[in-house]
């Protein structure tokens, strides 16, 4: 299949979703004064689980909790775009800074767990009887990353996770697609090597970093928008990618104008972006 050769690895907040989970249920369920004032004084991690305890505190259930993630805004064409790569035979793998019950409680609702091969997150766990919520960090605060990269935030390290599937995309054989919009996107993006695709969402903060010096990412760079652009973007990666290794079978007069649009791209000089040698493989 054509994406079999792909490792595709997804950020969730800003990037599968359109808004930030932690944001979406804090102001979703009243606490977004709480959480300002608390924000100063505890990382931001520890503070979304300050914020469970809270909600517990005041009567609202895990239902509240999962009610509000249900009606978090998603552009219909990032789940088409999931599914899509997904039945293109690619691995798909999360990789997010929100916790496990709000990403499962999304994705189960769109019906989309079942094309992620894993989920990367900060783990979390039911207490008070199956009636509070309890977010960890990634890294145990007695276990620090140490990354030095300087963006990231102190529970999660995105880039360490991103070397692990590195080496398993490496051993199978496969390149790896990396979808981010924050700093925290950053890291994991210095990380792919040449023949990978990094994917920042446009005027977001990873993509302020990456054109700060675009030279520090060895990796294809492809920005996009919104869930179009994602969608349109990802997909002609992947299938892109079967014309030029398997041409004997794929059907290249339908899809060559593909690579024409790709010629196009606006990865873009005048952003002071590297234009890449693209429908060319390192
Ligand atoms: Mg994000």
């Amino acid at each position: 299949m054509a994406g079999g050769g792909f490792v595709l690895v997804f950020d969730f907040d800003k990037t599968i979703i359109d808004v930030d989970s932690d944001n979406w249920v804090v102001d979703s369920l009243g606490l977004t004064d709480l959480f300002d004032r608390l924000l100063p004084t505890m990382p931001w991690n520890a503070l979304m689980d300050t914020m469970m305890c809270e909600l517990h505190a005041r009567g609202r259930t895990l239902a509240d909790v999962a009610a509000a993630l249900r009606a978090a805004p998603i552009d219909a064409r990032v789940p088409a775009a999931v599914r899509a790569a997904h039945a293109l035979g690619c691995d798909l793998r999360v990789l997010s800074d929100a916790n496990a019950f709000f990403i499962d409680t999304i994705l189960d609702h769109h019906g989309l767990r079942g094309c992620f091969s894993e989920v990367n997150t900060n783990p979390s766990r039911v207490d008070a009887g199956g009636a509070r919520l309890r977010i960890a960090p990634y890294h145990p605060a007695d276990a620090p990353h140490g990354c030095g990269v300087g963006t990231c935030p102190p529970n999660m390290c995105k880039g360490l996770v991103l070397d692990r599937i590195l080496r398993e995309a490496e051993a199978a054989g496969k390149r790896v697609v990396y979808l981010g919009d924050g700093r925290g996107d950053y890291c994991p993006a210095l990380r792919l090597r040449k023949g990978d695709f990094v994917m920042p969402r446009r005027g977001f903060p990873v993509w302020d970093l990456i054109c700060e010096d675009p030279a520090r990412v060895q990796a294809e760079v492809h920005p996009w928008s919104d869930g179009a652009e994602l969608e349109e973007t990802l997909l002609r990666i992947v299938r892109r990618a079967a014309i030029v290794e398997e041409p004997a079978t794929a059907p290249a007069p339908a899809l060559l104008p593909l690579d024409c649009k790709l010629e196009s791209l606006p990865v873009a000089a005048q952003d002071g972006m590297p234009v890449m040698p693209l429908g060319v493989k390192n």
